[in-house]
């Protein structure tokens, strides 16, 4: 019996139990260091998340470079996850390694600026074309710092956000639409606040639903990533944004975009490629070329509005910022990374590869008549278990199937390729050369093969 995306859920139990022998069999290596974490660390790892990978245990790194990672078991594999983003410019770009170690020996914190801030300043209103702009060490934290600013700007309470979003864990945007009703995500650890009476959402490319939502004139900002890319990927139709835009303007709401993933499409993100308007741009994850920092930009009219909110508040904590944010070790990433990395002559390469890629696993899908597909959005690319691209995310999310999605990815690691966990999304860096492309459509050829076979 095959199930909606045409592989029989037997089937992938089998090549499960398959990859996952095949896996610990040549991993003994990282199976002994996770034993050796296991009792100090939760779930054995540093992070609860990098349990969730699929493989029997964890994956321990021994080294990266551009676009290759080495395990400690001597595999060498070809990157298409680079940290989920973070290492979409390549493992240790050799300009940022260098900035860091000119940097390293001359003070690494001292929550003051360095020479380096004014240039950063300059360098982000240059590429996002947004002239002001501050400083987290991480996009959740970035996105959190402006929900705050809109809030206080606007002297508004509600969010609006798309239904199957994430933004990081900002608490306030865990809010589903379940049959129609707001419902906080039940997966969330802890939170006993009631999100849903401070945020709403909507479906994505529904215009009526983002009028009606905005029409209470309460709505403080619209917080998106300008293509859905975190429950698959789910493109705006054409015309969507500059009609959203116009809408969110008119209601006296602002337009926040998360481009910490559409960053994959120019220099400037989504926004700019597109010739898009928000008032407000997080970047995060790649800005210092996999050190951690984010940044975010607002307009003058925006910036305006949250230094008089701050001024005008009672002196005091802001409840924006974090000690390390803009530490000096960070901002010499940024400026390499921005002057060397988020340049057009770097990107135009990452772009055609991952059309390539794009093209290539449309073709191996279609060989194995399976009803899915693939969606382009700059260098990131992602393939989807339905046959038309989904339009929002109730459509992205009755789409997924976890189990063929950790099959398919452990299956690929074993064949010597790595796509991100949680997606099925694959990143091209400046450093992946056309032999990692077919390499990566070789092994999905392969692995199809098995998936689709009659069951013996
Ligand atoms: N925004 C978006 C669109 C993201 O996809 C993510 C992470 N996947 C974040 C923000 C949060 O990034 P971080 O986990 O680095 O804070």
């Amino acid at each position: 019996d095959l199930s909606f995306h045409g592989i029989s859920p037997a089937r992938i139990q089998a090549l499960l139990a398959q990859e996952r022998d095949i896996y610990a069999q040549r991993h003994p290596r990282s199976q002994a260091l996770a034993a050796a974490a296991s009792p100090h660390l939760m779930f054995g790892v540093p992070l609860h998340w990098m349990s969730d990978w699929g493989t029997p245990f964890a994956l321990h790194v021994e080294q990266a470079q551009g676009a290759r990672l080495h395990d400690v078991d001597g595999h060498t594999l070809v990157d298409f996850c680079l940290g989920d983003t973070g290492a979409m410019f390549g493992h240790s770009p050799p300009v940022v390694a260098e900035a860091l170690s000119q940097r390293a020996t001359r003070g690494l914190t001292a929550m003051l600026p360095s020479e380096d801030a004014a240039a950063v300043g300059a360098l982000l209103a240059q590429r996002f074309g947004l002239p002001t702009w501050q400083f987290a060490m991480t996009a959740t934290d970035a996105n959190r710092f402006v929900l705050r600013w809109c809030r206080a700007a606007t002297g508004r309470k509600v969010l609006l956000v798309f239904n199957g979003c994430y933004h990081g864990t900002v608490d306030d945007v865990f809010v589903d639409l379940v049959n129609g009703q707001p419902q906080q995500r039940d997966s969330l650890l802890g939170q006993v606040q009631d999100l849903t009476t401070t945020t709403r959402v909507v479906e994505f490319n529904d215009l009526a639903g983002l009028q009606a939502a905005l029409a209470p004139g309460d709505v403080a900002c619209v917080l998106a990533e300008p293509v859905m890319t975190n429950i698959g990927m789910v493109l705006p139709e054409p015309g969507f944004w500059v009609a959203a835009q116009a809408l969110i303007r008119q209601h006296g709401s602002l337009l926040v975009m998360d481009e910490t993933h559409t960053i994959s499409s120019g220099p400037g993100g989504y926004a700019r490629a597109h010739g898009l308007q928000p008032d407000a741009v997080v970047v995060g994850k790649p800005l210092g070329g996999g050190m951690p920092c984010a940044a975010y930009g607002f307009s003058a009219a925006l910036a305006a509005q949250a230094e008089a909110a701050k001024r005008q508040a009672p002196p005091g904590h802001s409840g924006i910022g974090t000690t390390l944010t803009a530490n000096l070790l960070a901002m010499a990433a940024m400026r390499a990374t921005l002057t060397h990395l988020m340049t057009p002559k770097v990107y135009e390469p990452m772009l055609k590869r991952a059309a390539a890629l794009a093209e290539g696993l449309k073709e191996v899908i279609r060989r194995h008549g399976l009803p899915w597909c693939v969606t382009q959005v700059g260098a990131r690319a992602e393939f989807q278990f339905c046959a038309t691209a989904p339009r929002n995310g109730s459509e992205a999310s009755a789409a997924m199937d976890a189990e063929l999605e950790h099959a398919l990815h452990l299956a690929l690691l074993n064949r010597g390729v790595l796509i991100t966990p949680f997606h099925n999304m694959m990143l091209v860096c400046p450093d992946t050369t056309d032999a990692d492309v077919a390499a990566l459509l070789q092994a999905m050829d392969e692995v199809l093969a098995l998936l689709s076979a009659p069951q013996s």
